[in-house]
């Protein structure tokens, strides 16, 4: 397939899968990539426009993960690609430490217009989401003077040392590799189809640990993602995130709100956390803020961020110029075509058609999510005992038809949908009919 072949806006198999191409490139991938790196589905990707990825076989694959929900504005964006082109023509790095740059500048200015934080607000850009959380405790303990962070249970932050303590999951992220960074504590989420408890009543169980285990003043902050990614698409009972926040603001605790995964029209509005008009101290952002580079930040309250000395903050490639000219055009492509609103009605459509199944399969225990960000949690029938079986069988079958999903959870139990947010109604449907008929088979 050359360049000029024009990808096909539905999903068309011409082998199976994976092809010999692929099968090929696995063979060298074996020989030369470390078995450390997750092997996932083994096709290898040659082209991508919307929520089509082509293969190196000719096979058209529907993506219903968006690489982990980076490529929410699809792939192929020409404006994004564009820009990234002419920013690469004029210059790829000076180090915005050394001499700086307009896009650095345009991208904070842009995140401190739309991130869910009261007054005035100030940015900082770094490489991956890990990085942000990072420096956002960093901020959170310069600006507070105290050690302890908390975070909760199924959280997930990332894989360097300080992340990998701050997330829940054992295997497969942080098996063999400690010891961790101390000082760091964990609470009981809010899990609505487990606990059964109301926002404010799982927000009293956390806040009495908090208390009781580490006390107000040691704790510099309390970190949550807004609704939880790889811990399973957690979305905690109404009420329960404010009374969080409230506590932390009446006792002097930085509220870090991790939307890394949630943010960016994902769940229907700018940030996970709009929907119930909670407010952050600090946010951390990266996956969808810039169509596919690496890009991430930290944007939060002006009096916090410049707590922290000059020098303080930073990294050589933090904010790259050609990352800020992608972030730039991905944000005005989201805002222009009202991705927010379409992840809405995407959103309706993949949870009536879930909704609808699990009426049928018992082996459905929730289906949840916010916007196109949903999942469908998988359990014995009857039980809460989680099926991780059902969902690796789920997501085998989806694959090997090219419908790419991607599963999550503590307990691998949990079917993830991430498909880009210009997913047409067809392919959406396409998608869907398709998981049906997986879930069918692995739960009847
Ligand atoms: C992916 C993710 C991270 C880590 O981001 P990387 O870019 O992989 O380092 C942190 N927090 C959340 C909520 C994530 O989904």
């Amino acid at each position: 397939m050359t360049a000029a072949t024009p990808i096909p806006t539905s999903r068309t198999l011409v082998t199976a899968l994976p092809g010999p191409r692929s099968q090929e490139l696995q063979s060298r991938r074996v020989a030369a990539v470390a078995t450390g790196v997750s092997k996932g589905f083994p096709v290898f990707i040659e082209r991508g426009a919307g929520a089509i990825v082509v293969d190196v076989d000719g096979n058209a694959l529907l993506d219903l993960g968006s690489g982990i929900a980076v490529t929410s504005i699809g792939h192929g964006v020409t404006t994004v690609s564009a820009a990234i082109a002419e920013q690469a023509d004029r210059f790829l790095h000076t180090c915005f430490m050394v001499t700086p740059y307009e896009g650095y500048v345009a991208v904070c200015e842009a995140l401190n217009a739309i991130a869910p934080v009261p007054g005035e607000k100030r940015s900082a850009l770094f490489n991956s989401g890990a990085e942000a959380v990072e420096n956002a405790v960093k901020i959170a303990r310069s600006a507070t003077g105290k050690p302890a962070i908390a975070v909760f249970d199924h959280a997930y932050h990332g894989r360097t040392n300080l992340t990998m303590a701050l997330t829940a999951k054992n295997m497969p992220y942080k098996h063999r590799f400690g010891p961790f960074a101390p000082d760091i504590y964990r609470v009981p989420m809010s899990y609505p189809f487990r606990d059964h408890l109301s926002g404010p009543d799982a927000a009293a169980r956390a806040i009495s640990q908090l208390e009781a285990q580490i006390g107000a003043t040691n704790l510099a902050a309390v970190l949550i993602e807004p609704i939880q990614g790889e811990g399973g698409f957690i979305v905690p009972a109404p009420g329960f995130l404010g009374a969080i926040a409230d506590w932390c603001r009446a006792n002097d605790v930085v509220f870090i709100a991790d939307e890394i995964q949630s943010g960016f029209c994902r769940t229907g509005d700018w940030f996970a956390l709009n929907d119930e008009g909670v407010t952050a101290d600090l946010v951390t952002t990266a996956k969808g803020i810039a169509g596919g580079m690496p890009l991430a930040a930290v944007t939060g309250r002006a009096d916090l961020m410049e707590a922290v000395h000059e020098g303080g903050l930073g990294g050589t490639y933090g904010g790259n110029p050609v990352a800020c000219a992608a972030a730039v055009a991905a944000i005005s492509v989201m805002e222009e075509t009202d991705l927010a609103a379409r992840a809405r009605s995407i959103g309706k459509v993949m949870t009536s058609a879930l909704r609808t199944l699990s009426e049928r399969l018992d082996g459905i225990g929730d289906v949840r999510g916010r916007g196109a960000m949903i999942a469908v949690e998988l359990v014995e029938p009857g039980t809460l005992n989680p099926n991780a079986a059902a969902a690796k069988a789920v997501v085998a079958a989806c694959n090997a038809e090219g419908v790419l999903v991607l599963s999550c959870g503590t307990y691998g139990n949990v079917i993830r949908l991430l498909p880009p947010l210009v997913i047409t109604d067809e392919q959406l449907h396409d998608g869907l009919t398709v998981l049906a008929g997986a879930l069918e088979a692995a739960l009847s």
